[in-house]
């Protein structure tokens, strides 16, 4: 519930700014988390649709000293990042980059104020 005249806006989409399919030193297309989910799926452990990474990085795009400028319910920006790494020459790269968005909690109605950087809701496509 908002308390000004503004009118509800539709939450931001998650967007997917850029996705690599080979390694940017080398050029191979192996990577090391990809083929063991291959096999993961191969035998029914996981769905064959099922984006798998060595690593998945994400977070609201925000500096901690400015949290308490923040209001609370704002919508922040957050990026997530899926990597894996390239199976020929070791490097880590990141496969999928999506522009999202989190939730910064509103005060609940008893006025109780919320942890600093409290839960996360964080898009992704
Ligand atoms: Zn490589």
């Amino acid at each position: 519930m908002s308390d000004n005249n503004e009118k509800p806006q539709e939450p931001p989409r998650p967007e997917v700014i850029a996705e690599f399919d080979k390694c940017p030193v080398c050029g191979s297309p192996e990577r090391f988390a990809e083929t063991l989910a291959k096999e993961a799926k191969e035998k029914g452990h996981m769905a064959p649709d099922y984006e798998y990474y060595t690593n998945v990085i994400q977070g609201p795009v925000r500096q901690a000293s400015w949290e308490n400028k923040i209001p609370f319910g704002a919508t922040i920006t957050a990026l997530w990042a899926g990597t894996d790494i390239c199976m020929n020459c070791g490097t880590m790269y990141g496969l999928k980059l999506i522009k999202g968005f989190a939730h910064k909690p509103a005060i609940p109605p008893g006025g109780e104020v919320p942890p600093p950087g409290g839960p996360l809701i964080i898009g992704r496509g």
